[in-house]
């Protein structure tokens, strides 16, 4: 699969941000080239071929970026899952443990129906907390996980094990 070497090249290693001991994917060389960014999103498409698909949701904030555009690709609506009090109508919350504390994430209680196949989407997968957490809030209202797609997975993390139950896909790893 060349397009997938190809695309490895579009993320660049930051270490010590945001804070010392973490080294980040920064994924802005990959959004600022178009043949890569189109690339990635028809690899993004091409994980959920054959699936029926209602609609995407994406994670705050980098997620948003590949949600939305693949959402446009494939002709079904975006649901934005944002982090606490952004959403400003009735929303739901679901928290999830950091390695200090805790954060959450929190969705409109009408952005998705009950049955509906939702697939969810990120940039990265790290321990799996804030991913588990987008899959709550969707089950809780009734939809039903089609996927969970990143593009990049941290293997060693594990985060995986943490979706068990729903397909999970991501398109490099680490
Ligand atoms: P986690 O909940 O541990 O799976 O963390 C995933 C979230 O944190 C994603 O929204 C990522 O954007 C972000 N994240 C975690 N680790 C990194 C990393 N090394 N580089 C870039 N983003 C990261």
């Amino acid at each position: 699969m060349p397009r997938l070497m190809e695309l490895n090249r579009y993320i660049r290693d930051v270490p010590d941000f945001p804070k010392p001991g973490i080294l980040f994917k920064d994924i802005t060389p990959l959004l600022r080239d178009a043949g890569a960014l189109r690339d990635c999103i028809d690899q993004l498409a091409a994980r959920l071929d054959g699936k029926r698909i209602d609609a995407i949701a994406g994670i705050e904030s980098r997620g948003f970026l590949f949600a939305a555009t693949l959402a446009v690709r494939l002709g079904v609506g975006l649901v934005p899952l944002r982090k606490p009090n952004k959403l400003p109508y009735r929303r739901v919350r679901e928290e999830y443990a950091l390695e200090y504390g805790h954060d959450a994430l929190e969705m409109h209680e009408d952005a998705v129906q009950k049955g509906q196949r939702v697939v969810l989407v990120d940039d990265l997968l790290a321990t799996g907390g804030t991913m588990s957490a987008g899959r709550r809030l969707v089950e809780r209202m009734g939809g039903e996980v089609a996927a969970c797609l990143f593009v990049i997975e941290l293997t060693f993390l594990g985060g995986r094990a943490k979706l068990a139950g729903v397909p999970v896909e991501s398109l490099l790893r680490y």
